[in-house]
């Protein structure tokens, strides 16, 4: 019962589509159809392209109603394998405003219901660590970084609010399997241990966005979760969990913005189609696979492809005035599935 977990998982990439319900009661709906099996069939409403209907297929595609119970359940399999040795990586991809840290870390309000798939996955791995006591022990520790304009950046250092930024370098797995040695390693007993970290790391992201404009939209954020288990005949596994909130997918006009701000559309940019292109190699068994052209996919290296899991989400808005974006962001996240 102990590996029976991931069997049920097909491929090792998986692309879920989120449709975030309709704010400030807009109802213009983009949405044609849902299917159960995972299909999506988008319209323009607006009807600026001849044919505006597009059909597009997943894994799964949660309507506005999905709750984020729902959408936990589909993600718990695979979070549970990090447990039996997998390594795993769930990403959020999307548009500013789309829902992705609504879907990692819960509602923007920061309310206590609705929490998001970053703590419920925590407080499963709590539980089955209790479950299986008698026959592994398992520590657990976290880290949380971002990465804004290609530089990695530690959210959980003590000194961060202060001496922010707060650089650390990428390596080669060290034999305690941290590629992120120099980033703080925080050991976590509970979800209320999460919990305070979790706000801890998001204080130290905010103080640097104040002072660059809130730019939390703009940096990539990662929380790392690092188990390692042992059992009675000292034989150990070592895995870990990526639950990764992306910046934001939106095309900038470049026309419209200069200096800095272009600066950092570029890099993001260039990122996520870095990741894309990670994505897609992998998802078609390709040989070479370009982790190195950017601090994201290398720093996710050891858990993307070989026999790690992946799981994206992609979120689109259901405005009408979206749909340009939707269109772009589902067309990157086809391609990965
Ligand atoms: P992003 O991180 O992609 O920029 P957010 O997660 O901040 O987007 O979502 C934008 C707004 O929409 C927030 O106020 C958030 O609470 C709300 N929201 C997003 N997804 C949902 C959802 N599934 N149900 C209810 N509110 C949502
Ligand atoms: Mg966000």
């Amino acid at each position: 019962d102990l590996y029976n977990t991931v069997q049920d998982l097909k491929g090792n990439i998986r692309v879920y589509c989120r449709i975030r319900p309709s704010l400030n009661g807009k109802s213009n709906n983009v949405i044609d159809f849902i299917g159960e099996d995972g299909s999506l069939v988008i319209s323009d409403p607006l009807k600026t392209q001849k044919d505006g209907r597009k059909v597009f297929q997943f894994n799964r595609v949660f309507g506005p109603t999905a709750s984020q119970a729902d959408v936990f359940e589909e993600t718990q399999p695979l979070i549970r394998s990090v447990m039996d040795g997998y390594n795993v990586c769930i990403f959020a991809y999307g548009q500013t405003g789309s829902g992705k840290t609504h879907t990692m870390s819960g509602p923007s309000t920061g309310s206590s219901r609705d929490v998001g798939i970053n703590y419920l996955a925590l407080n499963d791995l709590f539980q089955i660590s209790t479950q299986r006591k008698e026959i592994l022990k398992y520590d657990i520790y976290v880290q949380m970084v971002e990465i804004y304009n290609e530089q990695v950046r530690d959210l959980l250092s003590e000194e961060a609010a202060t001496k922010y930024p707060f650089p650390s370098e990428i390596r080669s797995c060290n034999e305690s399997g941290l590629n992120l040695p120099d980033a703080t390693l925080r050991p976590v007993k509970s979800t209320t241990d999460v919990l305070s970290l979790m706000k801890h790391g998001e204080v130290n992201r905010a103080v640097s966005s104040t002072a660059l404009n809130n730019r939390s939209s703009r940096s990539h954020s990662i929380l790392t979760v690092h188990v390692y288990g042992k059992d009675k005949s000292g034989s150990t596994i070592r895995s870990c969990l990526h639950l990764v909130d992306l910046a934001g997918s939106e095309r900038v006009d470049k026309s419209e913005v200069i200096g800095e701000r272009l600066r950092e559309a570029q890099y993001i940019n260039k990122s996520l189609a870095c990741l894309g292109d990670v994505i897609t190699a992998l998802a078609q068994k390709n040989s070479h696979i370009p982790f190195r052209n950017s601090k994201l996919t290398l720093l996710l290296q050891d858990s993307l492809g070989g026999h790690a899991k992946t799981l994206m989400f992609a979120h689109v808005s259901p405005e009408e005035d979206s749909f340009g974006e939707t269109i772009s962001t589902l067309k990157f996240a086809q391609r990965a599935s």
